[in-house]
């Protein structure tokens, strides 16, 4: 983790040079901008296995139908619908703020950029590959989650020697792109020096400027979820107290707060969610270490909240069927995104491009992310807490 934090600085100083340097060197940030493209490119490219790789365990790892039936099953209707209720709820509170709109990017201004429109029917359709090699070479994320739940779901159910090795072959290329990951991410000083020159060169401080706001809109977003919604269905599906639950594992989300990595984080979580809230250990053990993986609520809700953000500053109004594309893709680009720091701007990419949105508009929001990174972190180390003691009581009085 020393490592991260020691990057995070050497970012936090490249974010500080590439200003003046986009502002005094204007020619040659712009035509340096592919340096910072390569490094988009370099996160972009981890997106489909990192994705494949990270649903089929989590799934495969369940082991045998029963257990796919029972405990996944309301594990992941529990994933599914509070990260759905943080996405919906990041959409409505930026709706409302509202953040860098007239703030427009002037060449955004001068109707550059065109989103891509999408019907109902198209979107539905879009779910499901009718060639998944298609789907693959495109990058269409949607229909490779779909057939990966499928698969992943299908091969518990073949003979257990082939399911081991499966596993076993899906789990080696998760933790090889996880490396990856830890070594892209160390290039982001590198990345945002020349994108944020780039954009200063070409947009001037304007944008950056406008990033409080953004921060706001996430913070109060982040901090509804987890004290109201949340708090709400602890409260009527576990039937118990969330600030009683809170100081008994806040040691996690004090962890989750200064490493910003859902996975340093977890064998803390399981340790606090056994021994002082007295979960089930088979329920700790699988509820958690397949939410920190799958289950990010407040990466999904930053997520939905940066792309409206990047919007508004390019002067583009979304369609209320480009919402919808955001809301899903947030949802399940959060399921994909790895529990370790920065990780949510990987998938970031993803929905940008889902609505036609330019990608290295993200070298705006990097320079308040690894601030944003650790309160999403926490609340979604919370979500995997919280789902832990719900499915914990839900089998207890079955
Ligand atoms: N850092 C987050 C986590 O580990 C993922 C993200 O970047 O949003 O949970």
């Amino acid at each position: 983790m020393k490592k991260f934090m020691k990057i995070e600085n050497i970012t936090f100083a490249a974010i500080l040079l590439g200003i003046p340097f986009g502002y005094f060197f204007q020619d040659l940030a712009l035509s340096l901008k592919v340096i910072g493209d390569i490094y988009i490119s370099l996160l972009k490219m981890l997106i489909i296995p990192l994705v494949f790789a990270s649903i089929y365990i989590a799934i495969a790892g369940l082991g045998s139908a029963d257990e796919l039936k029972s405990i996944g099953a309301k594990a992941f209707a529990y994933y599914i619908t509070t990260t759905a209720m943080a996405v919906m709820l990041g959409i409505i509170v930026v709706n409302i703020f509202d953040p860098g709109l007239g703030m427009q990017i002037p060449q955004a201004v001068n109707g550059t950029i065109e989103t891509k429109e999408v019907s109902v029917s198209d979107f539905v359709l879009s779910f499901i590959p009718s060639n998944i090699f298609q789907a693959l070479s495109n990058g269409h994320i949607l229909p490779i989650i779909f057939f990966a739940i499928l698969f992943a779901a299908g091969s518990i159910y073949i003979h257990n020697d082939k399911k081991v090795f499966l596993y076993n072959f899906f789990d080696s290329v998760n933790d090889t792109m996880m490396v990856l990951a830890k070594w892209i991410i160390n290039l982001t000083p590198i990345g945002v020096f020349f994108l944020i020159g780039y954009t200063v060169a070409k947009n001037g401080f304007e944008p950056i400027l406008n990033l409080w706001s953004y921060a706001v809109t996430v913070l109060t977003a982040l901090f509804i979820h987890a004290f109201v919604t949340l708090s709400i269905i602890a409260v009527v599906i576990g039937r118990f107290n969330p600030f009683t639950y809170f100081t008994q594992v806040k040691e996690a989300l004090m962890i989750a707060l200064s490493t910003a990595s859902s996975s340093a984080t977890l064998p803390v979580s399981i340790e606090v969610a056994e021994k002082n809230a007295n979960i089930d250990k088979k329920v700790a053990g699988f509820v958690l270490p397949l939410g920190a993986t799958v289950n990010m609520d407040g990466t999904a809700l930053y997520e939905s909240i940066a792309v409206i953000f990047i919007a508004n500053l390019c002067g583009v109004e979304l369609t209320l069927a480009q919402q919808l594309t955001i809301f899903v893709t947030a949802t399940f680009a959060s399921i994909g995104a790895a529990g370790i720091p920065g990780a949510g701007l990987v998938m970031m990419t993803l929905i940008l491009d889902s609505v036609g949105l330019p990608v290295e508009y993200i070298a705006i929001i990097i320079a308040v992310d690894r601030f944003l990174d650790m309160f999403r972190t926490s609340i979604n180390v919370w979500g995997d807490l919280l789902g832990a003691k719900i499915i914990d009581r839900l089998l207890i009085s079955r």
